[in-house]
């Protein structure tokens, strides 16, 4: 099975070998990095590579490094529980991975002969290191995802990504290497007086068929490069080279930069910035349209590079609507109140696949955030289906074979005529009966007299057939509290919610693009673009409809402070 970025499968067997090959004239040395549920390593035991290549657990183990070669083994099944990643890395020592040819890896059985997984790395960009893909735990069970993504920091800075405590050493004064121009995709097979000028035209199109689109050096005019894209184009523009006191964009004479090398002139900024601006326009339309795959998404990729405007610039500017993106795809998954496996799973490849075009790690908190939010939305929709947990209870005495879910500090609220009425105690529910015990006052009420169970703005709304026992409860975290007592009711009902059944709080799909539209991804009330939700302006309880007049975009802290008003 061929995987692409983003893309991930099952892992057939717990003990497999992840391989790299490629064609001989490089040097690509393997970690693999042990993270825990923080994203991050333990310690530098987490971190095996070439000098350190045993994980004390047994888990990886480093097997091989050859010419062109490389073997990592990895045994599922010694893998210590607190470790949720195994994060396969590669870096190159001398040049870059633009200069490694033909690099391919494969997850096996390590005896087996056909390989279970593969794919293939094709960078563009110059960068030295690369996460190559990611065993990661799925209910209990392990799936392999593809990622490749460059690293424009290096193996170190990786490395400290994850948590690696990298030994600090002076930096030379002269600063780093500068960056290669933008425009000059490397081409070895096309060095000016090789192949290209002295062989027909016929053979300079045929020898490179799979290279990438770009500006090549053009094998039938000295001096200038020519645009290939699955072939030769008419598209041509003269080489500037560097150190010659010109652009090498445009060929406008600039000022040399003693430490960067020569920049970009002032007439190509501006040209960048008005390509950028439109650029940032369509990836967004294509981000909320379709989505960042497909042939378009591939065209406007390549259109930086068409225009010669330098790969950090592109992951600059998608950056901050990459994030606007998974902001909304985590709102939206919300907006039906149930976290679903695959849109936790889609939620994931999304993530791999803008962070290789994005510098999401510079957001690495609010993706994390949106993480934890998805995954507690699922568990909370899993509760809510009735995988239902367990808990001891010394308060009350139990009836025969009755099990306890939940029991929580709660406040019950009555609504009466001279105000409302609050009585401290803890809501207890189990498979037979919703109890609450208060100081003198308690009620019991069996699921056949509940009819629902809400949550709204931090209280938890139980409906029942007799006043007794229903009503108001504020508890401090009114999400589980409900989750868990609408699974006990669902279970005790026998209700089964059929599949694609949506929940009444369920937001049409087309509603919730326009909202979002309209409220230009933001709290309506206070701006932020941190956690967002869908609220009722009339809520829900008191008959507000799900209508785009009705909905607006509330940031989370807003939503809650609306909820303390009502
Ligand atoms: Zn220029
Ligand atoms: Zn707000």
């Amino acid at each position: 099975m061929k995987l692409t970025p983003g893309a991930n499968a099952p892992v057939p067997t717990s003990k497999m070998a992840v391989t790299l090959t490629w064609s001989a004239d490089s040097a690509v040395d393997p970690q693999a990095l042990l993270v825990t549920e923080t994203g991050k390593i333990r310690d530098d035991k987490d971190f095996v590579f070439y000098n350190a290549p045993h994980h004390p657990s047994g888990a990886v183990v480093l097997t091989e490094t050859a010419a062109a070669r490389a073997e990592l083994t990895v045994e599922l099944t010694e893998v210590e529980p607190e470790i949720c990643r195994i994060v396969i890395t590669g870096s190159v020592e001398d040049g870059s991975f633009r200069d490694v040819r033909g690099l391919a890896v494969s997850v096996r059985e390590p005896d087996g002969r056909n390989a279970a997984l593969t794919f293939d790395i094709e960078q563009s960009e110059a960068v030295t290191a690369i996460v190559l893909g990611e065993f990661y735990r799925r209910n209990g069970a392990w799936k392999f995802r593809c990622v490749v993504q460059g690293w424009s920091s290096g193996l170190r800075g990786l490395a400290e990504e994850f948590g690696v405590q990298v030994d600090d050493e002076p930096e030379p004064p002269s600063a780093p290497a500068p960056a290669p121009p933008p425009s000059a995709p490397a081409a070895p097979t096309h060095h000016a007086g090789a192949s290209g000028t002295a062989s027909p035209r016929g053979n300079a199109v045929s020898a490179p068929p799979n290279r990438p689109p770009g500006w090549y050096i053009d094998p039938d005019r000295a001096g200038w490069y020519r645009w290939w894209q699955d072939g030769w184009s008419e598209e041509r523009r003269q080489i500037f080279p560097p150190g010659q006191g010109v652009c090498e964009r445009c060929g406008r004479p600039v000022q040399q930069s003693r430490f960067r090398g020569t920049r970009p002139c002032r007439w190509c900024d501006n040209d960048v910035q008005q390509i950028m601006q439109g650029w940032r326009a369509q990836a967004w339309q294509l981000l909320t349209t379709t989505g960042p795959h497909g042939p378009e998404w591939d065209a406007l990729r390549i259109s930086l590079i068409f225009h010669q405007v330098h790969p950090d610039t592109g992951r600059e500017a998608l950056t901050p609507l990459a994030v606007g993106y998974l902001e909304r795809v985590v709102t939206f998954a919300f907006a039906d109140s149930q976290i679903e496996e695959h849109e936790l799973d889609e939620f994931e490849s999304a993530v791999a696949t803008l962070s290789a075009a994005a510098n999401l790690h510079t957001a690495q908190h609010h993706i994390e955030e949106l993480r934890r939010r998805m995954r507690r939305g699922r568990s909370l929709t899993q509760v809510r289906a009735g995988d239902l947990p367990r808990v001891q209870s010394s308060r009350i005495h139990l009836e025969a074979d009755e099990i306890i879910y939940l029991e929580a500090d709660a406040m019950h609220v009555k609504y009466l005529a001279s105000g409302p009425k609050h009585t401290p105690g803890r809501i207890i529910a189990s498979n037979k009966k919703l109890r609450f015990v208060g100081p003198g006052a308690g009620s019991e009420l069996p699921w056949a007299k509940i009819v629902s169970i809400t949550s709204e703005y931090g209280n938890v709304i139980v409906s029942a057939t007799t006043a007794r026992g229903g009503g108001t409860y504020q508890v401090h975290d009114p999400e589980w509290v409900a989750a868990v007592l609408e699974g006990a009711l669902r279970v005790a009902k026998r209700l089964v919610l059929a599949p694609g059944q949506r929940d009444s709080r369920s937001i049409p799909p087309h509603v919730r693009a326009e909202v979002y539209q309209r409220d230009g991804g933001k709290c309506c009330q206070c701006g932020a673009i941190h956690y967002l939700e869908f609220d009722h302006v009339i809520p829900l309880s008191r008959g507000g409809a799900t209508s785009v007049n009705n909905l607006q975009i509330l940031c989370r802290q807003c939503n809650l402070e609306k909820g303390a008003r009502l």
